[in-house]
């Protein structure tokens, strides 16, 4: 039985206060906080077991690796993906969606065609663009209309022949749109392009299901799934993950090394060079049980209540706009009010103990789309509460009136 006030009692940081108030805190599409019992992983990690893994003969370096591994295990049942090595440990969405780019450079030659959206995160646009600067193929956009969403007539015109890549996000951190990603990645595949679904945003509101998507390569960060920041991963599917060459060179990643050749490691140590972050991996594991004994349906179905009360509080303060009004959307708001920068917004409402963020929120075009510097963005996790959300409602007007 989904029961808030419980909920949070398991997140220490709730209980604070920022400014002598108690914190709302409405920046969860930067980063979601953490539970104790993810915190209580990390610590056990550090006080009883801190070892190095895959290469130690005695008992911590085993413990370190069987909890490391089992974390993967975890991450492909809840992603569905059809093997553990199909599963790549990274350190973010970010590092990710860079390790597949940089593996393209070997695959794409001047006159292919990669596809992005406008509404994506800076982290799937610039790897693309340097893609593009690498081998001489071409960013092609699929545009936006005015609610936010992606006009699929125009994806049905860029795409050809020369597509090789097509990325969008699951979810806009910007916006909250949920983007139609399986018929996207039906009609990429009618044209043999590889898809990468940048689900960051997605994975802290629904479980992907990364086999019946048919998706090629799907990325996610920890820190926005009650995990800690710095880790992350990246599903590939075997034959794109094979194809692929290693991102970097280094310890754990070969099979054998000698001054005239280096072969490399099997599947996913190929990826996985140098220590990574053992106990972040392993609290990763902690963080997605933790959710789903939460469960992703009681998460959705409370989180959309939370959206459309927030949603018709807000619409009743004159002179503020929401961007992004999709019926197909999650957990974001973004909104100006009229003739007030948003950093002011969000400035005002730090004192009252309100964290927003304010800003381009990484997606530039967007904000060019709309024509605006940027938005006052509240976003909301399976936490926060309705009364928080009057909190809210009630500093956006004082905010309003004090620099009007
Ligand atoms: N893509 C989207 C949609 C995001 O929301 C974020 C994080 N805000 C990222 C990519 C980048 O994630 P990270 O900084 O964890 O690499």
């Amino acid at each position: 039985m989904f029961n808030v006030e419980n909920i949070r009692k398991d997140f220490p940081i709730l209980q604070r206060k920022v400014n002598g108030k108690p914190l709302v805190y409405f920046d969860n599409a930067a980063t979601g906080q953490t539970p104790q019992l993810v915190i209580d992983v990390i610590a056990n990690y550090y006080q009883n077991y801190n070892s190095n893994i895959h290469r130690g003969v005695h008992s911590l370096s085993q413990e370190a690796t069987d909890a490391y591994e089992a974390s993967r295990k975890i991450i492909q049942n809840h992603f569905n993906a059809k093997e553990a090595y199909e599963i790549i440990l990274t350190s973010g969405t970010t590092h990710s969606i860079n390790l597949v780019a940089n593996g393209f450079r070997t695959l794409l030659t001047k006159g292919d065609e990669i596809i992005v959206s406008a509404m994506e995160h800076h982290s799937n646009i610039v790897p693309w663009q340097m893609l593009c600067e690498a081998t001489g193929a071409e960013l092609k956009v699929i545009p936006m209309n005015i609610e936010g969403e992606l006009v699929l007539s125009n994806y049905d015109n860029i795409l050809s022949d020369k597509t090789k890549l097509v990325f969008v996000n699951h979810i806009s951190n910007a916006l909250g749109t949920i983007n139609p990603i399986k018929t996207i990645i039906k009609k990429a595949h009618l044209f043999g392009a590889a898809v990468l679904i940048d689900g960051a945003q997605a994975c802290p509101h629904l479980i992907p299901d990364v086999q019946d998507l048919d998706v090629d390569f799907y990325v996610a960060s920890a820190h926005k799934m009650c995990g800690p920041t710095g880790v992350g991963m990246l599903y590939g599917k075997e034959e794109w993950l094979k194809k692929l060459p290693p991102y970097q060179g280094g310890g754990e990643m070969i099979a054998e090394v000698s001054f005239n050749k280096t072969t490399y490691a099997d599947l996913p140590h190929k990826f996985e060079a140098g220590t990574p972050n053992i106990a972040g991996v392993i609290a990763f594991g902690a963080a997605i049980n933790y959710m789903n004994s939460i469960g992703f349906k009681a998460i959705e179905v409370y989180e959309n209540e939370l959206l459309d009360y927030a949603t018709t509080q807000l619409l009743g303060i004159d002179g503020l706009t929401i961007y992004g009004t999709s019926k197909n959307k999650t957990s974001v708001i973004s909104f100006n009010l009229d003739g007030i920068h948003p950093y002011d917004v969000g400035t005002l409402l730090d004192k009252m103990g309100i964290a927003v963020r304010t800003g381009h929120h990484c997606a530039q075009p967007i904000m060019d789309f709309y024509n605006i510097p940027g938005t006052i963005r509240a976003s909301f996790a399976f936490y926060n509460t309705k009364e928080e959300i009057d909190n809210l409602v009630e500093g956006v007007k004082k905010a309003q009136l004090m620099l009007q």
